[in-house]
């Protein structure tokens, strides 16, 4: 792997933080860029770190498979109950996937870049002034 490609990670996430996208999975990213997800994995992390991420824990429970805890930092002292079985579920390293969120505030940052990259359409608005003026010039 050549030490440039991680920047497609970069690129995702910027592509991914205009889209209404809650959360996404290493592995999704992963396969959208086609790198291992264990170097997307330490990418996402260092992202994290710059604040342009949010890494979360999902606690599923092992009976239902269903998500029924989200965990901000991987507290394995704490317990969630399954809404399907009613099981009180002990948070182990097995039953705990890590999924990210675009930071909130990064969100807005590049939602604002890209609006200065494709701003408005004056152009236009200029273009329909000066035929109108045309026109008017003409009928009278
Ligand atoms: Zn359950």
């Amino acid at each position: 792997m050549r030490q440039w490609d991680l920047d497609k990670v970069d690129k995702w996430v910027d592509e991914v933080a205009l889209l209404p996208i809650a959360k996404f999975y290493p592995s999704a990213v992963a396969k959208d860029v086609g790198l291992p997800v264990q170097e997307v994995f330490i990418k996402l992390q260092e992202l994290v770190n710059q604040k342009k991420l949010i890494c979360i824990w999902e606690v599923r429970c092992p009976e239902c498979l269903v998500t029924i805890n989200e965990l901000t930092s991987l507290d394995l002292s704490k317990a969630s109950i399954c809404y399907l079985c009613g099981d009180e579920i002990i948070t182990s390293p097995e039953i705990v996937f890590p999924a990210f969120k675009i930071n909130p505030q990064y969100k807005a940052y590049i939602k604002e870049s890209a609006k200065k990259k494709h701003p408005g359409e004056p152009k236009k608005i200029f273009g329909a002034y000066s035929r109108n003026r045309k026109l008017y010039h003409c009928h009278s």
